[in-house]
């Protein structure tokens, strides 16, 4: 018994048989209150048989009732209790793995929406399962390459092939040391994307700070011939953020605008202060993005000239681990280019310290 009660079927049943037992019960007490209050005297031989064909009529509605009754509860159940079961059925598929698992939406508002909740739920799942599938196959193609490159210097050197001095050494230690840079930025990546990015928050002038970055770049803007230059409309902009991580998210913008930018480019740097941030730009002549690639370049691992940049050593992270660092900063960090060879500008923003707004 306490089973059955437990069962929502049964629930129904029940509380539908409540309501034709007390309406039956009603019915035959309104009739029994009027009759005997009510009824002229003399007419009792009468009022008994009157009675009685009052207690059929109401058995045989209260008959009606129950068919009515047990008709109308076990549809009902029927109704609730299918997506109910299709719902539990999916969500043990889905547990075991079966991310493409969706349930019918059915007819009736409430149940339509926990469905549509439901579906949102599982297609959120499974496009988080594609993306970790894409993430380990990603992140194995990436450690390949230098894998690759180190393992044919080795064999190079074993079978003689390569002579063991300082050159090898120097082309195998450059590959030890991407390996080692994208392990480094494979762990800060997962530390930014799951949200644990310790942040040192204070109130620092940005214009040392850009010029501080452009000067450790300067060497590498100078082999390749190109052109560095800044645009700051304020002497000094305080802004209210973490010092080193504006540091890196600079050196990243600068360090590509100098890896995509060809010899005897251009690339200028410009500080200025706008309502309540600051805004700095990185603005470069080189190659450009292609407008169908700009809405991707901020994702991991994405890459508009994969064979390029890979020779180049781009991993294809830094652009990711520097939006969520400006993102973790209250700032945005976006990009605009015309186009293929007609340049680029990233730009990003931070809040302005409180005394500079
Ligand atoms: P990578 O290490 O490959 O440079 P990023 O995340 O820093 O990785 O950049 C992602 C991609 O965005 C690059 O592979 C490149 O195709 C494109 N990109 C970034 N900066 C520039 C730029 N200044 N000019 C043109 N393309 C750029």
């Amino acid at each position: 018994m306490g089973k059955l009660w437990r069962q929502l079927r049964w629930r129904i049943v029940a509380a539908q048989m409540v309501v034709v037992v007390v309406g039956v019960a009603l019915v035959l007490l309104m009739a029994y209150v009027i009759l005997s209050l009510f009824a002229p005297a003399g007419v009792l031989a009468e009022l008994d048989a009157f009675r009685r064909s009052i207690f059929t009529a109401v058995s045989v509605a209260a008959l009606g009732a129950i068919i009515a009754g047990l008709m109308t509860s076990f549809w009902l159940a029927r109704e609730i209790l299918r997506p109910l079961r299709q719902i539990t059925a999916s969500s043990q598929r889905l547990a075991q793995g079966h991310y493409t698992e969706r349930v019918p939406v059915p007819a009736s508002d409430e149940l339509a929406q926990m469905a549509e909740n439901f579906n949102q739920m599982a297609a959120a799942l499974e496009q988080v399962e594609q993306q970790r599938v894409a993430l380990i196959g990603n992140v194995s193609h990436e450690l390949r390459t230098p894998l690759a490159g180190l393992n044919g210097y080795l064999e190079g050197l074993m079978d003689g092939v390569f002579p063991g001095n300082e050159e090898t050494f120097a082309l195998m230690d450059h590959e030890v040391r991407r390996l080692r840079r994208l392990v480094d930025d494979l762990q800060a990546l997962s530390r930014v994307e799951a949200g644990q990015i310790s942040l040192q928050m204070a109130d620092f002038d940005l214009i040392p700070l850009v010029e501080r970055v452009l000067r450790q770049l300067q060497p590498s803007a100078e082999s390749q011939e190109l052109q560095m230059e800044t645009d700051f409309t304020v002497q000094a902009l305080v802004v209210h953020a973490d010092s080193d991580r504006v540091a890196q998210v600079l050196l990243n913008l600068v360090g590509n605008a100098i890896r995509y930018t060809p010899e005897g480019g251009r690339i200028v740097v410009a500080v200025k202060g706008e309502g309540e941030t600051a805004v700095v730009s990185v603005t470069d002549t080189g190659v450009g993005i292609p407008p169908e690639a700009l809405p991707y370049i901020f994702e991991r691992f994405y890459r508009v000239d994969a064979s390029r940049t890979r020779r180049s050593g781009g991993s294809g992270i830094g652009l990711t681990i520097s939006r969520h660092l400006v993102w973790a900063m209250g700032g945005e960090l976006t990009a605009v280019s015309p186009g293929p060879d007609q340049g680029s500008t990233f730009r990003f923003t931070l809040p302005l310290a409180a005394g500079t707004k």
